[in-house]
């Protein structure tokens, strides 16, 4: 072989190699973009998109805020219907614990924000095999479910649920919107679904419920809770203390240093308290008053 040949072949292949090496780095970048679109399409558009909902979602809450009264309501009837579908579709779903600003909302506007309604197959699903065992003997239709405002423990304005009996249901919103208007502090106030209906979890959550289908703790018969006719209200500063096989259990475990009723400290209900008096004139007794165990955290009425 010519040197010159070699040469020649020399050069082809060199040439081979860098053309090899663009094509490669041709691949690698495309494949980059592809990547990165997909990424893009996967990630980042969806944020975007959630943050502008959220944005318009926020601008249509504040519209509908008011609840179904919809004062500010944008002019058109479409835009109405829009803004309450939008409404309960993104919050009622919700946690019960987001913050609502009120600031422009009238008193009659603000007592709608008390309601009651049926429990829908969305409540129910939340419920079902949880608060609402499986073996549950009170019907669906004897329930309700409950919507407030209560003032939190951050001096904020949230919106609370509950589900009650609805021989009480008028009862309760009644007495949430008296609470609500004279700032009693409550922390929390989800379903008990949200613990898996474990009763210690929500009340160490110091979460304020109502309805679970559940035994008295202790013993076999069921609790008016089962029945949602009894309210437990900041339970963990309001503990539950009973006995079993003579030793004294208080509920939540964490609020045992909230027993002694003697001493003075924020959220305790006693009779001087307005939770105790509100709910004493609606006809409940409060569970403070019994003799053999003590549930300050407890309100109940009769079937
Ligand atoms: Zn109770």
């Amino acid at each position: 072989m010519s040197y010159k040949r070699l040469l020649n072949e020399n050069r082809s292949r060199k040439r081979k190699v860098r053309e090899r090496a663009g094509r490669g780095l041709l691949v690698a970048g495309v494949s980059f973009l592809v990547i990165l679109s997909v990424f893009y399409l996967k990630n980042e558009l969806p944020e975007k998109s959630a943050a502008k909902e959220e944005v318009k979602g926020k601008r249509l809450f504040c519209a509908a805020q008011a609840d179904e009264q919809m004062v500010q309501m944008p002019a058109s009837s479409a835009n109405l219907k829009k803004a309450v579908d939008y409404y309960k579709k993104r919050y009622q779903k919700k946690k019960a614990t987001t913050v609502v600003s009120v600031k422009n909302a009238s008193k009659k506007q603000i007592r709608r924000m008390f309601y009651q309604t049926k429990i829908s197959d969305d409540i129910f699903q939340r419920m079902y095999k949880k608060s609402y065992k499986k073996n549950c003997t009170v019907p669906r239709s004897d329930l309700r479910y409950i919507r407030v405002l209560y003032y939190g423990f951050d001096k904020k304005t949230h919106i609370g649920e509950m589900v009650v009996n609805r021989r009480i249901a008028k009862d309760i919103c009644s007495i949430f919107y008296k609470l609500y208007c004279k700032k009693y502090p409550v922390e929390k106030m989800v379903l008990v679904d949200e613990y898996n209906a474990v009763d210690e979890d929500s009340m160490a959550d110091n979460n304020t419920s109502s309805f679970n289908y559940r035994p008295v703790s202790g013993t076999t018969h069921l609790s008016k809770h089962s029945y949602g006719m009894a309210v437990d209200i900041n339970p963990l500063y309001n503990p539950y203390i009973h006995t079993i096989n003579g030793k004294k259990v208080c509920e939540p475990v964490m609020g045992r240093k909230y027993l002694d009723r003697s001493k003075s400290f924020a959220y305790k209900i006693d009779k001087k308290d307005l939770c105790y008096k509100l709910f004493i004139k609606h006809g409940f007794t409060w569970g403070g008053s019994w003799k053999s165990v003590k549930d300050y955290q407890h309100f109940e009425k009769g079937i």
